[in-house]
């Protein structure tokens, strides 16, 4: 007892993101307990809610969203978000507050880095698809707005880097797109890109819904 009142006076203590039982913020930098604030998202809603008014992004209430087939009980519309979209998209609470911490955490810093630019413009394929993964009968995480698919990432300086054109440039474009990538696993659960299968040749696609993480 007097242990667990200890060791609960030192959390209150750490600061917020490394605390795990302090609520999630967008703007905290990225920590070792980020992780597994991010997993807590997709199971406790109103945890998730509390995050998701952290995040810099405009968002709209679509309880009409969905079909008998793929029912959205709880999305939003993101229809504006730090870096210009290229179109809005529908997201599960959780799709929608990793999106705000990747946009500022990874993809805007990794851009500034390897290429010395900042990021004007991102564009996507798209989030919300009723149908089942490629070749398979278990739904896809499209199928709970759980995901989205990243094409091309616009720079400041006018160039525009695709996936699909990118991925395997010898120069810093390519180093860009895998580092990007790769650091993406550290926010979503399921990060998954040309190197995973023809399927995924010209975009990477970010989810939250699946029951086990992968980073391919
Ligand atoms: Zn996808």
């Amino acid at each position: 007892m007097l242990i667990a009142g200890l060791g609960w006076i030192g959390w209150q203590h750490l600061p917020r993101e490394y605390n795990p039982f302090a609520p999630l913020h967008v703007a905290d930098p990225l920590t070792p307990m980020t992780q597994f604030k991010l997993r807590r998202l997709r199971s406790d809603s109103a945890y998730c809610t509390t995050a998701l008014q952290t995040a810099p992004l405009r968002t709209v209430p679509r309880p009409d969203a969905g079909s008998a087939a793929c029912p959205l009980p709880d999305v939003v519309q993101v229809q504006a978000a730090v870096i210009p979209l290229s179109s809005s998209f529908l997201a599960s609470c959780p799709l929608a507050v990793s999106y705000a911490m990747w946009e500022s955490h990874v993809l805007q810093p990794l851009a500034q880095q390897y290429l010395g630019q900042s990021v004007r413009r991102v564009t996507h394929l798209g989030s919300y698809a009723c149908r089942n993964v490629r070749g398979g009968t278990r739904q896809s995480e499209h199928a709970s707005a759980n995901a989205i698919d990243i094409s091309a990432i616009a720079l400041n300086d006018g160039r525009s880097i695709s996936v699909e054109k990118n991925w395997k440039d010898d120069g810093t474009t390519g180093a860009f797109l895998r580092a990007l990538h790769k650091r993406s696993c550290d926010i979503f659960t399921m990060a998954l890109g040309p190197a995973y299968d023809a399927a995924h040749h010209n975009h990477f696609h970010f989810g939250m819904g699946g029951r086990f993480g992968l980073c391919r």
